[in-house]
């Protein structure tokens, strides 16, 4: 069985039949935020911020946080690297900004914190650009999107600090590509402007973890409410189903980075939907490398709309945990 799995995680990400499914890396959570090199992934589909400006006193400078960014896409030379701008807020607040909200899920959190914030925006989209020069592997995301205004207002400041730092490398002999820009699809209200943002970004990226919290209106952190949230909701898989159908509407590649494509289950039903993109921590690479590797496509994209005409979460778990079962 070892080798078995050992040859899955080498080889890249494909069902039984040979359709291709990326595997990304999600990083930058736990406290070292040192990525391990992982060989059998197709790069960083999510790298979290959060990590650097949560472990220090006060706002990291542009030059710590260029070493930071830096040491992360060196580490994948020839692969994307994807870095979400400062997602502050919510769960997370900084210990050195104390900011007093009843509801801090629906408060000062991601872009809506930065765009407030231009100064810290721009300097971290500073130190990202500089980061990524002669490497070119950079892939910005933007987090918390609740509205085209709010992408467009973002869209400024990266072209401004484009600019700044494009120019400064040219002086310096270097050439700086213009990044792939992309936002989280995780405010519900954005799903009805994906159509008209699609020509503003080169990808998307589902946020299961908060997409779920906010669809259902249950808190992700709260015990009490936790038996109700569960990204495998009708409701849930039917957003997803359409940000799927977006994606091959406008060409535009869509990945799934929310805990949901990490999940034996969740991941063959994103498949299924049509998500050709998944990104999860570095323990479920090689499960879900495996366990894709065993499964025809055909019968995924079977499954998934099966399960959607099912009414309770349990239900949609317990029947495609019996398919994957009865699929060896
Ligand atoms: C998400 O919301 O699904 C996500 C990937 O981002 P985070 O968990 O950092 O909010
Ligand atoms: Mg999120």
């Amino acid at each position: 069985l070892q080798s078995t799995f050992e040859s899955a995680l080498a080889a890249p990400g494909q069902t039984q039949d040979g359709t291709r499914v990326e595997v990304h890396l999600n990083a930058g959570l736990s406290a070292d935020s040192q990525i391990a090199i992982n060989q059998g992934v197709d790069g960083v589909g999510l790298f979290r911020t959060e990590v650097p400006f949560l472990m220090q006193r006060r706002f990291p400078s542009e030059d710590e946080q260029v070493k930071q960014y830096r040491a992360i896409l060196a580490s994948y030379p020839d692969k994307p690297v994807v870095m979400r701008t400062l997602d502050i807020g919510g769960d997370k607040p900084l210990p050195y900004l104390s900011v007093e909200e009843d509801n801090p899920f629906l408060g000062w959190r991601g872009i809506r914190f930065t765009l407030d914030h231009p100064d810290i925006f721009l300097i971290q989209v500073r130190a990202m650009l500089r980061a990524s020069i002669g490497l070119n592997n950079l892939k910005l995301l933007l987090p918390m999107i609740s509205g085209r205004n709010e992408l467009l207002e973002a869209k400024a400041l990266i072209s401004r600090a484009y600019q700044e730092v494009s120019q400064e490398a040219q002086h310096a002999g270097q050439s700086l590509n213009i990044p792939l820009l992309g936002i989280m699809v995780e405010v519900p209200s954005i799903l009805y402007q994906l159509d008209s943002i699609a020509r503003d970004v080169d990808f998307l990226s589902v946020g299961t973890n908060d997409l779920t919290q906010y669809l259902l209106a249950v808190d992700r952190n709260n015990a009490r409410v936790a038996d109700i949230f569960d990204a495998l909701h009708p409701s849930v898989l039917h957003a997803l189903a359409s940000i799927a159908a977006v994606g091959t509407r406008h060409q535009l590649p869509v990945s799934v980075c929310g805990e949901l494509a990490g999940d034996p289950v969740g991941a063959s039903l994103l498949v299924g939907l049509g998500y050709h993109q998944l990104s999860m921590n570095t323990r479920n690479v090689a499960k879900i490398k495996y366990l894709l590797s065993r499964l025809p496509h055909e019968r995924l994209v079977m499954q998934a709309n099966q399960v959607l005409t099912l009414d309770h979460p349990s239900e949609i778990r317990t029947a495609t945990e019996a398919f994957l079962a009865a699929q060896g």
